[in-house]
């Protein structure tokens, strides 16, 4: 099998036959001619299937490892057809760490339909056993976890529902298939948001779900047809163009988040950082052997109050305030007023999520003046 940036770069990308376009085109059609009832080359409708779909299908699979990948209109479509192939009853078990919007859908959604979820402490791996329940379907893991970088052992995971009917799903958004490969430590389906880092330019919307089963993946095509889950065709032609730069980017992104992290350790007005780099991450040893790096993500907690910590990171210049991540451009949130506003107070502080904490989607921009912006804004407060 060829190196990841040589299948990022081509699969799915085979010169378009007609014209000999390199870049295949944007098949932006609702509907396909057919030559006779039925009779057809393999597309019919865009909300089933599109060339556009199979060709970024066709590279996320085989970054992730696997045969099958199917695309959505965004990370939460993705979910929504997982979930969709439970049924009234079953249970599922979930990290309770998750990124906000999934837990919503689990909790404010599928949970009106008779489906039951348990949220655990998932940095152990017990926890999940100790959930079980005759009725439980599905697991769902996210690793590292947003914003506070938590991981999930997904090995140890697996081999507790190995040998029973239960699907352990994993979001892999926060690492990318650049860095983690839950498909080949047991997992049964891995979902993106491709919006973050597989897109990775801020532009599009976009999700998908990849599995080597294909009974679940000829479900999850059955689902993204039925539910109108579909993505456009342009939408998935920017994420292609996206994917061929994932392993150059990702180098990027971590290479500066490691930097941004150990100027955060050694800075007098932070008084905790959050990364799984770095030696002081409690679980520094699982993200060394689970993770081929350690990702773009970093998270911090300042000595400064609520009101100094808005002021402080609305006056960056390089950095923009704003939800989302992944994308070349640095970007920082407030997880207590943004992202996890809607978490109660007491809630949100047990899991962690302080007022002082402030998440930084560290981009690819050169290391100095990502760190100068942090400096001069950093000066302007007094502890
Ligand atoms: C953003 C995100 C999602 C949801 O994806 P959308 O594309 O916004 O629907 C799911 N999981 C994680 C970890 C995310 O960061």
């Amino acid at each position: 099998m060829k190196g990841f940036n040589t299948r990022a770069v081509h699969e799915g990308q085979t010169p378009e036959k007609s014209t000999g376009a390199v870049t295949p085109p944007i098949y932006q059609t609702s509907t396909f001619a057919q030559e006779a009832p039925a009779k057809h080359l393999g597309y019919e409708y865009t909300r089933a299937d599109n060339p556009n779909y199979q060709n970024l299908e066709t590279a996320l699979s085989s970054l992730e490892g696997a045969k099958y990948g199917t695309v959505f209109g965004s990370g939460c479509g993705a979910e929504t057809a997982v979930l969709s192939i439970l049924k009234s009853g079953d249970h599922v078990i979930a990290g309770n760490d998750l990124y906000g919007g999934t837990h919503r859908l689990f909790t404010k959604v599928f949970a009106n339909f008779g489906i039951s979820f348990d949220f655990v402490d998932a940095t152990q791996p017990k926890n999940f056993e100790k959930a079980l329940r005759k009725e439980t379907k599905l697991i769902w893991i996210e690793t590292p976890t947003n914003p506070l970088l938590r991981l999930t052992d997904i090995s140890a995971v697996c081999e507790i529902v190995r040998k029973k009917k239960i699907y352990v799903v994993v979001d892999n958004t926060f690492a990318t298939s650049y860095l983690q490969r839950p498909l080949g430590l047991g997992a049964d389906v891995v979902i993106h948001s491709t919006t973050k880092y597989i897109g990775g330019h801020s532009d599009v919307i976009g999700g998908c779900a990849i599995t080597n089963n294909k009974e679940l993946s000829e479900k999850l095509q059955f689902a993204r047809k039925s539910m109108g889950l579909n993505p456009s065709p342009f939408d998935c032609w920017l994420a292609q163009r996206g994917v061929k730069t994932l392993g150059l980017r990702m180098e990027r992104h971590q290479h500066n988040a490691m930097e941004v992290a150990r100027f955060f350790v050694e800075h007098p007005k932070i008084s905790k950082v959050y990364y799984p780099g770095l030696p002081s991450h409690p679980q520094y040893k699982l993200a060394s052997k689970q993770m081929a790096g350690f990702g773009g993500m970093v998270s911090a907690e300042f000595r400064l109050s609520v009101e100094q910590t808005k002021k402080l990171i609305s006056s960056f210049s390089v950095f923009t305030l704003a939800e989302s991540l992944g994308g070349v451009e640095s970007l920082v949130c407030h997880p207590a007023t943004m992202t996890h506003a809607s978490v109660p107070k007491k809630e949100r502080e047990k899991t962690g999520v302080t007022d002082s904490l402030v998440r930084f989607s560290v981009g690819i921009e050169d290391t100095e003046d990502l760190l100068e912006d942090l400096e001069d804004a950093l000066a302007k407060f007094r502890i």
